[in-house]
């Protein structure tokens, strides 16, 4: 197949418009038709990218070409003899790792943000040859992608090459002066790129990152599937998140959540960054190697529909903690610690009673990436819950072979299945795996774990590896668990069943949650709480001001629903014991604990 040609210009970068054209030499002759796609893989939304093409035209040879809008992102040109050109303005100000971005500091984009597709080439290899800006202020960009270089120098613009468009828009580009780390992890080149001011310690990051991609190498088993792998890091004041790609991972931190130069041990915050990165390095083969059958391949016009969410984001989301005291880079109760959080976040989510994981992932696109004030109340998390059903099953796997499988088992099998072969995985697969893998009976966990809304039996699998599971109530609205109570003052915000956030001295609630003493008192989400027994609380908070009360005591709450003035009477509730703590117990066998925390293997 004749390769398609585009082009990418970062042409005015002071008002964020990218220029992009295709070139097709042999277009449809009953005219050719583009489209660009209303998602991108990883990230569960329509985003309708079509949105930002500020003006598209065609053209042949020096012939203008008049092109039909089909729908909100396809259009047909009319047909020609020669070759055809389309070409786009995309207005690109989306610091996110799903979007694209370009200002006079730097650029960024996914190639699904900016690269129409081709009806019918979708297979063609692709060129791309990426221009540098003009103007001097431009003289010392650089560029980080994953994507094959063919006349590029490294580092450098010019021609890049992907086998077809799903390779094209899976190799995202940043510009510009960014910091860059490289290392070798089981021989394969990695580059840390870092966009944005920061004093990070690039002699560790090396380090740490080298460490923890050995240890995900492995796990699967070498030869690592990719010939390289860039980590494209954007640090901003606060941000959080990623997207994750075959052969590259774009991600967006605090810059606090870098560690700086002369820090040695791992902060919270730093631990927050490993296990981002761990998370998204581990995509590389859960996700985009190892796809639902419904992924493959991506319908790029259109929601994809898949219960097995919880496997690839919960799974995933499971061993990026794990795989970190795994390596060695955080300690066996910084582990505990954070699975500690984990299941307090899901016991402070009302709507794990009402919808399973299989409907939470399923409904992704309406629900988990479409959040407001009744989320909590109504859905559950498939990051949260799918992460807590891998651990139970990794632990149930363990306690009925004795510790001889376990949820690795499964995961190389999955690999060895439908990861090294490219087969998509059936909605069904995973659970049919686990049995041939471990030999077990395991359907009637499925069932209640992924289908209904059963109460998860953490405590007791805990048990079987020696770690005790406690519950108490938070002592505050930071508290996020995983650590002893310093008081015994139940937070004030708790005994109300809301969640809220300051503004100025008042308190806007941003949930009531269900069954609580907010909802029952009719105070809704949006209203600012401005007094509590006819007094303001001030600087020290609502939460504190109600901490101070007891449950069953009534309170009168002043709050501002709109513009009026509203009264309630809330009668406050004890607190709820949903904030969970993980220890070892004394006196356990050890032996389970060191083979699921510390395994030899992988
Ligand atoms: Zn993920």
């Amino acid at each position: 197949m004749t390769p398609t040609r585009y082009t990418i210009v970062p042409v005015r970068p002071e008002a964020h418009l990218y220029r992009v054209t295709c070139k097709v030499e042999d277009p449809d002759p009953s005219g050719q038709q583009f489209a660009l796609p209303a998602w991108v893989p990883g990230s569960y939304m329509i985003r309708d990218f079509a949105r930002h093409v500020v003006a598209i035209r065609a053209a042949s040879g020096k012939r203008a070409v008049a092109l039909e809008k089909l729908d909100k992102h396809s259009w047909r040109a009319q047909p020609v003899d020669g070759s055809l050109t389309v070409s786009l303005e995309v207005y690109a100000w989306d610091l996110s790792a799903r979007g694209a971005h370009l200002d006079t500091g730097h650029g960024f984009f996914n190639g699904a943000c900016v690269f129409p597709r081709v009806l019918g080439k979708e297979g063609a290899p692709c060129e791309l040859e990426i221009l540098r800006p003009l103007g001097a202020r431009y003289r010392n960009w650089r560029l980080a992608t994953a994507m094959p270089r063919k006349g590029a120098g490294p580092y450098g613009f010019g021609v890049y090459l992907a086998g077809d468009y799903d390779e094209l828009i899976d190799h995202p580009v940043e510009m510009g002066e960014f910091s860059l780390a490289s290392f070798r992890a089981c021989g394969v080149p990695h580059d840390i790129a870092i966009t944005g001011r920061h004093r990070a310690d690039l002699v560790r990051l090396r380090r740490d990152l080298k460490r923890l991609c050995e240890r995900h190498i492995r796990f699967f088993g070498e030869p690592a599937p990719m010939r390289r792998f860039v980590f494209l890091v954007t640090a901003v004041g606060e941000g959080y998140g990623g997207l994750e790609h075959r052969d590259s991972t774009a991600l967006l931190c605090s810059r606090d959540d870098l560690p700086p130069e002369g820090e040695t041990g791992v902060s919270e915050r730093y631990r927050t960054f490993l296990g981002l990165v761990s998370h998204e390095y581990f995509h590389a083969w859960n996700v985009k190697r190892i796809k639902p059958a419904a992924f493959v391949p991506y319908d790029l016009d259109r929601e994809n529909y898949t219960t097995l969410l919880w496997a690839f984001e919960g799974i995933t989301s499971y061993y990026d903690d794990l795989a970190l005291v795994r390596c060695g880079l955080i300690e066996k109760s910084d582990y505990l610690e954070l699975l500690g959080r984990s299941i307090t976040a899901y016991l402070r989510t009302p709507g794990r009673t009402v919808q399973s994981v299989a409907e939470s992932s399923f409904d992704a696109w309406i629900k988990y990436y479409r959040q407001d004030e009744n989320s909590p109340n109504a859905a559950v998390s498939y990051y949260v819950k799918g992460s807590l059903v891998a651990l139970c099953l990794d632990l149930l796997i363990r306690d009925k072979t004795r510790g001889r499988k376990s949820l690795d088992d499964v995961m190389r099998a999955l690999w060895r299945r439908n990861g090294l072969t490219g087969v998509g995985l059936e909605e069904d697969g995973i659970e049919r795996l686990a049995e041939e893998a471990t030999g077990l009976k395991l359907e009637r966990y499925f069932d209640d774990w992924l289908r209904s809304t059963r109460e998860l039996p953490l405590k007791a699998l805990l048990a079987t590896q020696g770690v005790e599971m406690g519950l108490r109530p938070a002592e505050s609205g930071e508290d996020k668990g995983g650590r002893p109570a310093r008081s015994k003052n139940a937070a004030g915000l708790a005994m109300l069943g809301i969640r809220a956030r300051a503004q100025g001295d008042d308190t806007v609630v941003t949930h009531v949650l269900e069954g609580g003493a907010a909802q029952e008192a009719g105070i809704a989400a949006g209203d600012r709480i401005v007094a509590v027994e006819g007094l303001r609380p001030g600087q020290a908070g609502l939460d504190a001001a109600l901490a101070k009360r007891r449950a069953g005591e009534r309170v009168e709450i002043h709050a501002f629903r709109r513009d009026e003035l509203m009264s309630f009477e809330a009668r406050l509730r004890r607190a709820d014991a949903d904030t969970c703590v993980l220890t070892e117990s004394a006196g356990a066998r050890r032996k389970p604990l060191e083979r699921w925390l510390k395994p030899r293997r992988g």
